[in-house]
């Protein structure tokens, strides 16, 4: 099934698969973003510090597809968390964006020594009342600063974080699921790196005439979580999307979430990235 989308606690939905722009410069963003949209995709996930809201903006412009249909992530860099700053933020995202409101913005790192994301989700919660953006939502989050910001009593749509085959996350995707939070998986490929090149994805891909990339995305999908794979190379974009025809056994699925590992996390650990 293409475009399948997932129920929001909010009420909204949001497109399962989508198309990342870290790492992204804004002028490639623009025609890369333009490609992803031509081929299908309607959700792009960017944040204010891959530095090309504009280029994003300028795709979404040119490709006269309807404002409604799309679904638009930014995220607010960690300097800018705390209240008046956070709306500020936003404006300026906004701004650069060229839209009237997001369909999802996310606290990007806890940063729990700054001791700042209460008063950053305050500001969040006034800018989903604002209709700047739709739903709200956090990423690498810390079980304690998640449990925090659940206290306050309005729950997160969506938390993002590194989660991959290497990496599976379980404890943290219980947590969401618990609270009906959406679970978002960044660098869901590993980065193109080890992943990519394990035996028992690679005969999975095999018997499926599929390649690890879509054996991948199609395991990110079958286990409910959000996705959105990065690339700048057009076919790499199609062989992504096309992933969705991709359909596994239970015992695939199975084989696949048994790869995790305790050395597998790539990026930094929420826990220790204060700045
Ligand atoms: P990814 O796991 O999507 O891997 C991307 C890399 O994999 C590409 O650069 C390319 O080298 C390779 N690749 C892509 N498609 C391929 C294919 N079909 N075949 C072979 N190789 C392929 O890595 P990512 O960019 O880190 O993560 C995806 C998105 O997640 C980002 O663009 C960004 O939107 C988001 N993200 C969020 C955070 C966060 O802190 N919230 C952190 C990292 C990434």
């Amino acid at each position: 099934p293409r475009n399948q989308t997932l129920q929001l606690n909010d009420g909204n939905t949001i497109p399962q698969l989508g198309f990342g722009v870290w790492q992204v410069d804004a002028d490639v963003a623009e025609d890369v973003v333009s490609q992803a949209l031509k081929i299908g995709y309607r959700h792009i996930d960017t944040a204010k510090i891959y530095g090309n809201e504009e280029g994003v903006g300028r795709a979404i412009a040119n490709s006269g597809i309807p404002r409604e249909e799309l679904f638009i992530t930014t995220k607010l860099w960690n300097d800018d968390q705390g209240y008046e700053s956070t709306l500020e933020a936003m404006d300026k995202s906004l701004e650069r964006l060229g839209l009237d409101y997001v369909d999802l913005y996310l606290i990007h790192w806890s940063q729990p020594e700054n001791g700042k994301y209460l008063d950053t989700w305050k500001a969040f919660q006034e800018i989903k009342a604002s209709g700047k953006a739709r739903s709200i939502g956090v990423s690498n989050f810390t079980e304690k600063a998640l449990q925090d910001v659940l206290d306050t009593g309005t729950v997160p749509a969506a938390h993002q974080i590194e989660l991959h085959p290497y990496f599976n996350q379980q404890r943290m995707r219980d947590m969401d699921a618990q609270h009906d939070i959406v679970t978002e998986a960044w660098s869901p490929l590993g980065q193109g790196k080890a992943d990519l090149q394990d035996e028992t994805i690679g005969r999975i891909a095999e018997a499926h005439g599929a390649t690890p990339a879509q054996v991948i995305i199609a395991w990110h999908l079958a286990i409910g979580n959000v996705v959105f794979p990065k690339s700048v190379t057009p076919e790499r974009i199609q062989e992504n999307w096309d992933a969705q025809d991709v359909t596994l056994s239970p015992e695939e699925i199975e084989q696949i979430t048994g790869l995790t590992r305790d050395d597998g996390r790539i990026g930094p650990d929420p826990a220790d990235f204060n700045d």
